[in-house]
């Protein structure tokens, strides 16, 4: 196994699967292991803390991640994807066990159809395999968590089968007394897994079962708000692949003034984390901004993956 420089400010690491449980016809948690994830943290909670996983390509080797350094990343991406496998982006499910024999749990969304090289990974993985690792280092800024509710009293947590992981980590890390609703649209009723959550959260799962994608999931939330049926009429070519518009960061480039103040309005005391694919996290983007007027300063809209689209290695 290769062992980078501790120099570096984040871990970049072959790690091996170590176990793999298949939890329903969608999600399949795999645990990777490497004695190089002693040093895994982050200063504060996971939370959704979003990491890197290379994926070698088909008949070729993993890219060799030995000796690397801050020039890594651009050599990288200028090799042949033979010799650089893929790169996709995934969520810290949880960590297992401590020191050298530290797991890092990550749950993969298995789909059929078109698949790429992330999920075709996850549906096939077999102990013994093994990826790159981009993750946080103890003790150096990463980024990557998005979650960031300050004293909001009430939480709206949206998310399609990709953003399981993600919800389902915020959720085992709110503070007892949390408050709040979580809407989750997954391919299959079998797909509805337990989640571990404070009393006050209210967790409505919203199996797909050959719906249109995203049709269910909209409705619930406008439903939650209180609103009449707003209409989700978003045309493809209005879909950012790489919608992230969060209070800190706008993809479009909008204005982001992180010292706004929210006052007056009917959502106050909300905060509303927003996952999934673009297109139906563009439909919920607009309802909830243009046509509820909700402060985008309470709402990070984040897209995790679009439909038709490889993500960008
Ligand atoms: C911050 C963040 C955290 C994420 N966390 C997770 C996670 O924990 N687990 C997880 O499984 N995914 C997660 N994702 C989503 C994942 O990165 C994308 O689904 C990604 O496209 C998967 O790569 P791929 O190689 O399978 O497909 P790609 O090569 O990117 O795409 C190939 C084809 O597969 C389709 N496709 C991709 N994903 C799906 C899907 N879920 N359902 C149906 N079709 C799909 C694409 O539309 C495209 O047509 C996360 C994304 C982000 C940005």
């Amino acid at each position: 196994m290769s062992t980078t420089t501790t120099e570096l400010p984040l871990l970049i690491e072959e790690v091996e699967c170590v176990g793999v449980e298949r939890l329903s016809p969608t999600f399949v948690r795999v645990e990777l292991a490497s004695p190089a994830l002693a040093d895994l943290g982050v200063d504060g909670p996971f939370y959704d803390q979003r990491i890197k996983l290379i994926f070698a390509e088909p008949g070729h080797p993993l890219p060799s991640v030995a000796g690397v350094d801050e020039t890594w990343f651009a050599s990288w991406l200028d090799r042949p994807v033979a010799e650089r496998g893929h790169m996709r982006t995934y969520t810290l499910r949880a960590l297992r066990g401590s020191g050298a024999d530290t797991r890092l749990v990550v749950d993969f969304v298995v789909h059929g159809g078109d698949c790429g090289p992330g999920g075709s990974w996850g549906a096939q993985a077999q102990v013994g395999d093994r990826l790159v690792l981009m993750a946080p280092r103890r003790g150096h800024a990463y980024g990557g968590v998005e979650f960031v509710p300050g004293d909001a009293t009430s939480l709206l947590l949206v998310g399609d089968e990709t953003a399981v992981p993600a919800v389902a980590a915020v959720l085992e890390q709110l503070d007892v007394d949390a408050r709040g609703h979580v809407f989750l649209e997954v391919p299959y009723a079998a797909d509805v897994l337990t989640l571990q959550h404070p009393v006050g959260v209210n967790v409505r799962w919203l199996p797909r079962e050959g719906a249109t994608r995203g049709e269910a999931l909209h409705a619930a939330v406008l439903e939650h708000l209180g609103t009449g049926p707003v209409p989700r009429v978003v045309d493809d070519d209005e879909v950012d692949p790489d919608l992230w518009e969060t209070p800190a960061y706008s993809s479009s480039g909008e204005d982001v003034d992180t010292t706004a103040q929210v006052v007056g309005h009917d959502f106050d005391g909300l905060y509303a984390w927003i996952a999934g694919e673009s297109k139906v996290v563009t439909g919920l983007r607009r309802a909830l901004v243009k046509d509820l007027g909700i402060d985008r300063h309470q709402v990070a809209f984040m897209g995790y993956w679009r439909l038709g689209v490889a993500m960008r290695s």
